[in-house]
């Protein structure tokens, strides 16, 4: 378990998700390493993932979305629905913040928001409770 360790860039995907709060990235056992990693444990929707699989992705000099003629595209819109709607996080917003104020800005504010505020510990977007201590926060 990745208890308080600080969000780092490699973990900001080019769809503007933070692998580091992520359940799969956060999980002990078969722990993925985030999108920009290759690894077995990463699982089959993320390797086939068509935003990271993207050519348009390969053009960009930032390698996130934001840069593309077609941003923001179909995919990016139903995910960012589907995030906002249950995982309490948008990913354009995120690559809004990421383009206007720059990833370091963007990481304190990550660092900020998803840490426990009981104890501390990182917290995932895909769950309602703290990992560690089940403080509910959602
Ligand atoms: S499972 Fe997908 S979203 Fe989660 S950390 Fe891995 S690549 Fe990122
Ligand atoms: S916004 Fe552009 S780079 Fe990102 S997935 Fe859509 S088409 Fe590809
Ligand atoms: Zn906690």
């Amino acid at each position: 378990m990745n208890k308080t360790s600080e969000i780092s860039a490699v973990l900001i995907a080019p769809c503007g998700m933070n692998c580091g709060i992520c359940i799969g990235y956060l999980r002990d056992k078969k722990k993925c390493p985030g999108c920009n990693k290759e690894s077995d444990s990463k699982p089959g929707t993320c390797k086939k993932c068509i935003i990271k699989n993207c050519e348009h992705i390969k053009e960009s000099s930032s390698g996130f979305c934001y840069e593309c003629p077609k941003y923001p595209c179909r995919r990016l819109k139903q995910l960012d629905k589907r995030y906002r709607t249950k995982y309490h996080m948008s990913m354009l917003e995120n690559l809004t913040l990421i383009k206007e104020e720059g990833i370091e800005v963007f990481l304190k504010k990550e660092d900020a928001k998803w840490a426990c505020p009981e104890c501390h510990s990182r917290l995932s977007a895909h769950r309602n409770d703290c990992l560690v201590c089940g403080a509910k926060i959602f």
